[in-house]
């Protein structure tokens, strides 16, 4: 470039407003920086999930302890001083888990300790009792014979891997997902899974499974990760490994339950709508501390400091605890289906969910129109002090999907999950694994993220509509 427009191209950048195109001014930054500190200070969220944990516990879909949860939700955030605090009705079948016991029966007599699959069948009036055939993984299991597991106890491997972002999961979880439907087309009777997880402790991690029509329905099982261990062990030595399985679990009719919904009413577009929240709902085995007590107490504890100012921003915050998510996102395609049929996907301007843990926020992430970039950007800029970068790509939380699929744009604020796996969906899953200080950062991240998102004025757009299946 020539010189003097160099020059010229740099003193029209000194002379831009500093918030260009991002609808905010330097009081919304200042109040941004001020709900930063304030969370930093100490946040309500420690407090919140140990209320959740201690009060109401494990609280799996459908069961007395999830509507006890819904009624804590909805006392918790009217106490927080949330302006409207509602119920949403959503509907789905209810999975009972009863009893779960494993042994090897020869050629080394021992225990397992294994968890029942969520969605599994039992294994009837009597026990099972068959060999094992064990896989390295879930395609190994589909390349087997027609007919090659008549009768026996399929057992696939596979280690997840860890990672920072938690990429080692989606990989792994098609064992769990889809192990039992493939086992059976092989003719086996059972399946059991090396656990979805990265810890070596002796906890099985449970989570769901799935039928399809026409394919036998098998009972599934996960192994903890050191029993995978020794039927691997067992296998190598090239004699046959029968094991005995005896699970009771029972499917019910449908159930209706809540997502819980709090709102801090926008001042100047209340119609418009900024969402944060968590999932409510819980796997049985722990006492769901960071999946996902943490999610609920920190977007709790972001809004109810939101609602603390002042002003309110020009936006509705609206923090959502979703109804279960683990058995199949249900709350959050409720959600969606509601705001479908009532014609409110447009006024949704961004969502974001915490559901992957208590570790610390690292990025910012985001699905939003082009337009509305220097928002992100800028929220970007007063997340910076609490070590978070704004990165491109992403993925929105479990129970956004739905609605982004509809359109709606979405952030994600990146949660460091390096242990994430050791705890998921086990026993072990509890508020001791939860640093508070590390649940501040994330409600200083939660809050400037809403309120940001809320008081600008620029239009966040909508997303290519996915098609869903
Ligand atoms: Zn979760």
């Amino acid at each position: 470039m020539h010189p003097a427009r160099t020059l010229l191209a740099l003193s029209l950048l000194a002379t831009a407003p500093a918030f260009a195109g991002t609808g905010l001014d330097a009081g919304d930054i200042a109040a941004a920086e001020g709900l930063r500190e304030r969370a930093m200070r100490g946040s309500e969220a420690w407090n919140v999930v140990e209320s959740l944990t201690t009060e109401v516990g494990p609280r799996m879909a459908g069961t007395p302890a999830d509507a006890k949860a819904v009624q804590w939700a909805k006392a918790r955030m009217q106490a927080m001083g949330f302006d409207k605090v509602y119920l949403e009705p959503v509907s789905f079948p209810v999975w009972l888990r009863h009893h779960e016991r494993a042994e090897v029966l020869a050629p080394y007599p021992q225990p397992l300790v294994v968890t029942a699959l969520g969605g599994s069948v039992g294994t009837g009036d009597a026990p099972i009792e068959a060999e094992v055939v064990a896989f390295a993984n879930l395609d190994a299991l589909k390349a087997a014979p027609e007919g090659s597991l008549e009768g026996k106890i399929a057992v696939i491997t596979n280690r997840m891997v860890r990672f920072k972002d938690g990429r080692g999961y989606s990989p792994a979880v098609g064992a769990r997902s889809n192990g039992a439907v493939e086992a059976a087309r092989k003719g086996a009777i059972a399946i059991l899974i090396r656990s979805i997880g990265t810890s070596s402790d002796r906890f099985a991690h449970t989570g769901a499974m799935r039928y399809v029509a026409d394919v036998p329905r098998i009972p599934a099982a996960a192994l903890s990760n050191p029993d995978a261990d020794l039927i691997e062990h067992m296998v190598a030595r090239g004699k046959p490994v029968r094991l005995r399985l005896d699970i009771g679990a029972e499917m019910r009719a449908s159930y209706t339950s809540h997502n819980v919904i709090g709102e801090i009413r926008g001042r100047e577009l209340p119609g418009e709508v900024v969402t944060i929240g968590g999932h409510l709902d819980s796997w049985d085995l722990g006492t769901g501390a960071i999946d996902d007590g943490a999610g609920i107490g920190i977007t709790f504890a972001a809004g109810a400091l939101i609602g603390q100012l002042e002003r309110a921003p020009r936006r509705t915050v609206r923090v959502i605890a979703y109804a279960n998510e683990e058995q199949g996102l249900y709350g959050g395609k409720a959600y969606a289906e509601a705001r479908a049929a009532a014609g409110e996907i447009d006024d949704h301007q961004l969502g974001a969910e915490s559901d992957f843990g208590a570790g610390r926020i690292y990025a910012l992430r985001a699905g939003v129109d082009p337009a509305a970039w220097p928002v992100i950007e800028q929220i970007g800029q007063v997340l910076a002090p609490l070590g978070i970068t704004t990165e491109r790509g992403g993925s929105p939380g479990p129970d956004v999907g739905p609605i982004v699929a509809k359109g709606a744009p979405w952030a994600q604020l990146a949660q460091d999950g390096i242990d994430y796996f050791d705890y998921h969906h086990t026993a072990n899953d509890t508020l001791d694994k939860i640093d508070p200080r590390a649940l501040d950062q994330q409600v200083a991240a939660y809050a400037v993220l809403a309120y940001l998102a809320a008081e600008s004025e620029v239009d966040f757009g909508s997303l290519p509509v996915k098609k869903e299946n």
